[in-house]
């Protein structure tokens, strides 16, 4: 089978397509037939040796994967071979035709959700959920104003925040991000590229600001986005790719939170209540991911450079 193999840690040109022996599922193990693989920003944090946890050398990268069931292991209940699923992490590395996975990392497919759909679940939409659910808490109707909203993640956080009948302002930083963050259903959009964009969301929220923010570039946006905030709101940190500094009396006249959420480190019992909810919101057809680029498998170098680059478009994906 081919997959994609890292030998050493450096830039997207260390990804090469290489033939390995075709994997088989050890007891507890579930081989499937990868039909697409999600591309997510950590996967290049990873393949760059700078993260906090590296695989060992060679590997292959990805987490997130769309596939049938080829064979399963012992002792597997769940799942049967023919079964359409999306893995939400793997045991052998997605960017491949064939991934293992263990059985608590798939979920079943609905028939209505492509595998290119089915791969840009795991890492945005439980990110989505967590940052909306348990570290913003979030209440009908509130208002919420999601700082890169054009992307992965931004796009599952407007799908939930509907869900709850949020108040959603969009940002995104191109005309096609612009359109697409509209026609997702945020109520406003904004350009994160204009210097002024800030104070726009004050005076959409008629000065009270907003009660949640979701934030895609703390680094950057962290400092203007406390003035933002409303009395008693909570900021979720996402991502962020550097260092900034703050006022934190903007923080404490509005008795305001900033939660930082790392997916990699939520309990189980969460990881449970994420999964069910998502197998619930597919399936009434509430949550819909948006592909933005399908890119073949030999290609995953650069799906690397567009993850990295803006304008985002909704998920990338590889296909084998
Ligand atoms: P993505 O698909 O590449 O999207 C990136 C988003 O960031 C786009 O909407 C992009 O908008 C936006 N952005 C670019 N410049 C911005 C700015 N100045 N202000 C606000 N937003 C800006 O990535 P993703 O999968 O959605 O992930 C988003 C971030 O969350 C990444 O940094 C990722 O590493 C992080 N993340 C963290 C966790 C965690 O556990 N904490 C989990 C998943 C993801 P335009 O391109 O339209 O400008």
């Amino acid at each position: 089978m081919k997959c994609i193999r890292v030998r050493n840690f450096g830039g997207p040109e260390v990804l090469c397509l290489e033939d390995r022996k075709d994997l088989r599922p050890d007891p507890g193990q579930v081989l499937i037939q990868v039909k697409a693989a999600g591309v997510n920003p950590v996967d290049t944090y990873i393949r760059s040796g700078t993260y906090p946890q590296t695989p060992e050398l060679p590997y292959t990268p990805g987490l997130d994967a769309a596939g049938i069931v080829e064979t399963v292991g012992e002792g597997i209940k769940r799942i049967s071979p023919g079964d359409r699923v999306y893995a939400t992490g793997t045991i052998s590395g997605s960017y491949a035709e064939q991934a293992l996975c263990k059985e608590s990392q798939l979920h079943i497919l609905p028939p209505t959700v492509s595998y290119s759909q089915g791969a840009a679940i795991g890492i945005p939409y439980a990110t989505a959920y967590h940052a909306l659910i348990h570290c913003a808490q979030v209440q009908p109707k509130e208002s919420v104003l999601i700082h890169g909203a054009s992307g992965g993640v931004g796009l599952a956080c407007i799908q939930l925040a509907h869900s709850f009948q949020m108040n959603v302002i969009g940002t995104a930083g191109s005309e096609a991000g612009l359109t697409l963050v509209n026609q997702q259903g945020a109520n406003h959009v904004l350009d994160h590229r204009k210097t002024n964009h800030i104070d726009e969301v004050i005076s959409l929220t008629d000065g009270r600001g907003v009660d949640v923010i979701l934030e895609m570039l703390a680094n950057k946006n962290l400092p203007q986005d406390l003035p933002a905030l409303a009395t008693g709101g909570r900021l979720v940190i996402i991502g962020s790719r550097g260092t900034t500094a703050i006022d934190p009396r903007q923080i404490m006249i509005r008795g305001a939170s900033i939660i930082g959420m790392f997916l990699f480190n939520i309990s189980e019992r969460n990881a449970t209540n994420i999964h069910d909810a998502l197998e619930a919101g597919l399936n009434n057809g509430i949550l819909n991911p948006v592909v933005g680029q399908e890119i073949p498998l030999v290609n995953a170098a650069d799906s690397h450079e567009a993850v990295m680059n803006s304008p985002a478009y909704g998920k990338i994906v590889l296909i084998p």
